[in-house]
């Protein structure tokens, strides 16, 4: 890694609050008609008043309708799937269900809204409960001493710093025992998702059913102290499931490998008129006509977002693109505002250089953005298993990531997608993409292939039946990571 990149993590590792997804972001959407400053370039764009950085400039052309949430769109059905997997792989879910039926599942996680595991819960249940495998969805309860505690587990177990005392791990204890005798475990098969709730595996050997916690966090480093006291409570599982095979530790019980997997019937990534893409492009200024590179991302450090910019200054002085950074959550978290004045002072009055600070609904305007990309960049220093770049690879586009995480589980070199480690790295792949289309074209092409093979919600569930088949002792086991 280039020296710049390592001061870029050791910046972030120092700052005290990391950030969070959820608060209130009401305050955004509080149009105003007349502009505190005049926007770069002199175009006539409308400003808003928010805890934004000074000078942040507002690029749609209208005022925000959503002020909140949409309603939820219904879910899809099984068979909505045939056109994008085919009958036969449908046939094939259906067929590996057909063994279970009647089986009962629970799941469990903390939380019902927010964050990528509610996400992926919302969609995976009632489709289990559609091929007749009665699926319940719980939510654990804590009070904030609770939160607090597991937020800081969840930190330490990034490898953060933690000071785990007595009083923590009774608060842990106590509110994981409050739930266990809140529920019942009468099912088949136990889905316990993440730490919060590890300590609800106490009931095992009150419950016919087998037991799985799946770990959708990285695991390569983490605390000592806080791994040592979770450790015992996940080596009494029949067997844990990571998301990718750098995330693991060695444990006493199986492990299998589940990537995470995006639903492309979501608004976020199923298929959008032409008309809409060109609309969102004129309301944020953004001109189809030239390369547009995007990068989606949280306006975190650790997503590098003025390592990006650094690379288009480079790339621009070849060949004439524009560059959209667009994230959300600044005005909520405040470091999250500290890195936008960043990214916007990296960017300086160059009008070809649009940053977006969207709403937490906005995933009908990221699908076009992404749709509208000639490139899409996650040029990451750290990353989890790094999600939009399985939404760049399913949009057929060519995507140029860093080489860290899961992102290397989604990209091989020059088939799938294109690893980076430098910001000069970066702006040579992108330059090279912008001025060999045919490349970049079958890049995206082979991209699209590779999430269709192993990041579709449709993969998730065949590995949960198959898995749930091996646990009750139906078929053997072929693999495990
Ligand atoms: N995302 C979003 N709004 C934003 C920035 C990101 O909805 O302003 C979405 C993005 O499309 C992706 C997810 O949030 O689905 C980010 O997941 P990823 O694994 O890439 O990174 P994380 O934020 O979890 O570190």
């Amino acid at each position: 890694m280039k020296k710049k990149d390592q001061e870029r993590i050791k910046r972030t590792e120092q700052s005290s609050q990391p950030p969070t997804g959820d608060g209130d972001h009401a305050e955004i959407h509080e149009a105003v008609a007349e502009p505190p400053v005049g926007p770069p370039g002199g175009r006539d764009r409308r400003f808003r008043h928010t805890n934004l950085p000074p000078g942040f400039v507002e690029r749609r052309k209208r005022p925000l309708i959503k002020t909140e949430p949409p309603p939820p769109a219904p879910p899809p059905r099984m068979e909505d799937y045939a056109a994008i997997i085919g009958m036969p792989e449908l046939d094939e879910i259906r067929f590996l269900a057909r063994h279970l039926q009647g089986k009962t599942v629970k799941m469990v996680n903390s939380t019902a809204v927010g964050g990528g595991v509610a996400e992926i819960l919302n969609r995976l249940v009632p489709l289990m409960n559609e091929l007749e495998v009665p699926t319940k969805w719980d939510v654990i309860t804590g009070g904030n001493d609770f939160y607090e505690v597991t937020k800081g587990f969840h930190n330490a177990l990034h490898g953060g710093e933690f000071n785990l005392t007595d009083q923590i791990m009774d608060i842990f204890n106590s509110y994981n025992e409050q739930n266990r005798q809140r529920m019942e475990f009468a099912e088949d098969l136990f889905v316990i998702h993440d730490p919060q709730p590890a300590g609800l595996v106490r009931s095992k050997s009150d419950t016919r059913g087998r037991w799985i916690w799946r770990c959708h966090i990285d695991l390569s480093n983490p605390h000592p102290g806080v791994w040592d006291f979770l450790k015992p409570m996940v080596e009494q599982y029949d067997a844990t499931i990571f998301s990718s095979p750098a995330f693991t530790r060695q444990l006493s019980v199986p492990q299998y490998l589940f990537y995470p997997s995006i639903d492309p019937l979501s608004e976020k990534n199923k298929e959008l008129e032409e008309s809409y893409i060109d609309k969102v492009c004129d309301d944020f200024g953004i001109d189809r006509s030239r390369p547009i590179l995007t990068q989606i991302s949280r306006f975190d450090r650790l997503k590098d977002p003025v390592g990006v910019i650094e690379a288009y200054k480079l790339v621009k002085k070849y060949v004439d693109c524009q560059l959209v950074l667009a994230g959300g959550g600044a005005t909520d978290d405040p470091e999250g505002a500290v890195v936008l004045q960043e990214v916007m002072d990296a960017a300086g009055d160059d009008p070809d250089v649009i940053i977006l600070n969207l709403p937490p609904w906005s995933a009908l305007e990221i699908n076009a953005l992404q749709r509208a990309s000639t490139i899409i960049i996650q040029k990451s220093l750290k990353e989890g298993f790094g999600l939009t770049v399985t939404e760049g690879l399913w949009k057929e586009k060519p995507v140029v990531a860093g080489a860290v995480g899961g992102i290397p589980n989604q990209i091989i070199h020059k088939l799938t997608g294109i690893l980076v480690h430098s910001v000069e790295g970066c702006a040579y792949q992108i330059r090279y993409l912008l001025t060999h289309p045919e490349f970049a074209t079958q890049l995206g092409k082979n991209g699209r292939e590779h999430a269709k093979e192993n990041f579709l919600i449709t993969v998730n569930l065949k590995r949960w039946l198959i898995l749930f088949q091996i646990l009750l002792g139906m078929v053997r086991p072929h693999k495990t990571v």
